[in-house]
């Protein structure tokens, strides 16, 4: 499977995810192999391939990812003890799924950066 299709396919609800949170913009639920006690991803509901799409038409569906992402680090109680809020852009970063996605870690102590 093409790995953009996996996140369509889970919008589609063609495979299964822990959705957690969905609107009419984004939709979030758990990483498949997490990295962290708490980690989850915030897609957008259209297509974005990644960060480099981002033009002045679709900008402002990344201030709503990342105003969902705080919501769901408040809503884990991830908030006070810390979280990370990654997005990974291609290959030297390790985006391996070529779907626009933020990654929320949290719940231990993160490996500094
Ligand atoms: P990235 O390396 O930034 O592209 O992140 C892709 C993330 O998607 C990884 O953390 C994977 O564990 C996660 N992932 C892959 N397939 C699924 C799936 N079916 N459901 C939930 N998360 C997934």
């Amino acid at each position: 499977m093409n790995k953009k299709n996996i996140f369509e396919n889970i919008l589609k609800k063609k495979i299964p995810a822990n959705i957690l949170y969905q609107d009419k913009k984004v939709t979030a639920f758990t990483d498949i192999s997490p990295k962290a006690p708490v980690h989850i991803l915030v897609i957008p509901n259209f297509f974005i391939k990644n960060l480099n799409e981002i033009n002045k038409k679709n900008l402002n569906i990344l201030s709503h990812m990342m105003y969902v992402s705080i919501k769901l680090a408040k809503i884990n109680n991830i908030h006070e003890s810390g979280y990370r809020i990654i997005i990974n852009c291609n290959k030297n970063s390790g985006q391996e799924i070529q779907y626009l996605h933020i990654h929320i870690l949290g719940g231990k102590k993160l490996k500094k950066i």
